[in-house]
């Protein structure tokens, strides 16, 4: 997907612009207390382009005098970014912070767009003209408190992605990605599976725009690792700041198909691991936790299950995800992480038959009566698969209000109990019929 990056000096109303483009997005199963999400990336649709957008703004660079700050951030929307949309704020004019962001702009070579906000009013059209002198061309007139102005910009930012965007493997390869904070042995781990053997090592400088992704074949299967350049320390804005490795771990995730979530069991579960793992599971990637530095443990016969147990606490929405417990630095059991990609792959994308899911709802209806609310009682009278990665199902019922959170998490169980789905969420939704 192509990736739009806002820039600009703060209080210009970046994240403002951000959350009008990413509208409200509903949905029910991602309606999980505990889930987490990060505002400075999200993906968005206009028109018929569905891209990705990030908010450089929040991206926070740490302690950094004020104009260093705005510095790094504009160095990261270059980085990142397809298109960038330079915003500024009309009501003050242009300022020297927004003449240091032009002149970073300057010597990328990505498309800008200048966009000049708080024109709330078309009265206000004049105060655009200051803006020509930031030199990017006509700047566009926007209000982000009232919502105008929006399509002709991102009408004009859309000119600018990506055409044809091609696909970054073939169909068949797996790809997965290994997320987690600094330190917990992802990149111990990346070697550790790239050393193995019978694993073919095809190229490390992978294909994609960034070059990073490291293509492995085991068995006859093309495995891409998202990413894994990103795991290595890359200079001083990489390492400076913590927003900024959150950013590249969920671009990685909207890349995969499996997520493997890694744990240091060594130090345990902190309030940090839970984060993104959080949107791993929005995003409706397959997942699979691995429990890394197992060696580093003492350990008698109950730790396993007690580090499971705390996980499955901590973790209550990645209920579906199998754990694996191994050791980077000794090896031990990485041969089982292939089998555990491959299961949760295969789930990932398992389609059912439909009369059999249909007798999977109507045992479950049967052992369970639908709720009722005010006197009305759920009717459901067909149910469908309409998507995989991740399989995805419709139930056409009378009022699809009336199909509350816990009943739908009753049939998911019942759908999980009936097929399986390890290592990948699903998602319910109801339709009037
Ligand atoms: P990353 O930041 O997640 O990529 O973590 P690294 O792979 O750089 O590892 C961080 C540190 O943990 C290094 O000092 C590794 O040697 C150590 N480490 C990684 N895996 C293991 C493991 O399985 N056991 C032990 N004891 N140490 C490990």
């Amino acid at each position: 997907k192509p990736v739009l990056a806002i820039v600009g000096r703060p209080n210009v109303g970046k994240s403002t612009i951000f959350n009008r483009i990413v509208g409200e997005r509903v949905s029910i199963v991602e309606d999980i207390p505990g889930v987490t999400r990060d505002r400075i990336y999200s993906s968005a649709e206009w028109l018929n382009h569905d891209f990705n957008i990030i908010d450089t703004g929040g991206i926070d660079i740490g302690d950094e005098p004020f104009l260093e700050q705005i510095r790094q951030q504009a160095e990261i929307a270059i980085q990142e970014a397809d298109v960038i949309v330079f915003l500024t704020n009309g009501r003050e004019g242009v300022t020297a912070a927004d003449e240091e962001v032009a002149k970073i702009l300057y010597r990328a070579k990505k498309p800008v767009v200048l966009a000049v906000n708080k024109i709330d009013n078309p009265d206000m059209k004049d105060y655009i003209y200051d803006f020509y002198a930031l030199g990017f061309g006509d700047p566009f007139p926007i209000s982000g408190a009232h919502g105008l102005g929006l399509g002709d910009l991102l009408d004009e930012a859309a000119k600018h992605f990506p055409k044809d965007e091609k696909k970054d493997y073939e169909d068949d390869t797996i790809k997965f990605s290994l997320i987690g904070r600094p330190n917990v042995g992802k990149s111990s781990l990346v070697n550790a599976m790239i050393g193995a053997e019978r694993v073919i090592v095809s190229n490390i400088a992978g294909t994609t725009r960034d070059a990073i992704d490291s293509v492995i074949t085991v068995d006859g299967q093309k495995y891409v690792i998202i990413d894994t350049a990103g795991m290595r320390k890359r200079g001083k804005v990489y390492e400076t700041t913590e927003k900024y490795s959150v950013l590249r771990a969920l671009k990685a995730i909207e890349r995969s198909d499996v997520v493997l979530i890694v744990l240091d069991g060594e130090e345990g579960i902190i309030e940090q691991d839970k984060h993104i793992a959080g949107y791993a599971h929005d995003a409706g990637r397959a997942v699979v936790i691995v429990v890394n530095k197992w060696d580093a443990v003492e350990k008698d016969e109950k730790t396993m299950k007690a580090f499971e147990e705390n996980i499955r606490g901590h973790f209550q929405f990645l209920d579906y995800a199998p754990i694996v417990f191994l050791s980077a630095k000794t090896k031990k059991r990485i041969h089982t992480l292939i089998p555990m990609i491959n299961l949760a792959s295969e789930n990932h994308s398992m389609r059912v038959e439909t009369s059999v899911l249909n007798d999977v709802i109507m045992d479950a209806v049967a052992m369970n009566p639908t709720p009722t609310d005010n006197g009305k009682r759920l009717k459901i009278y067909y149910t469908t698969q309409v998507a995989v990665k991740p399989p995805t199902f419709v139930v056409f019922v009378n009022d699809p209000e009336l199909l509350h959170f816990s009943y739908q998490r009753f049939l998911e169980n019942r759908i999980r109990d009936a097929f399986g789905f390890e290592g990948t969420p699903i998602k319910i939704f109801a339709r009037e019929r």
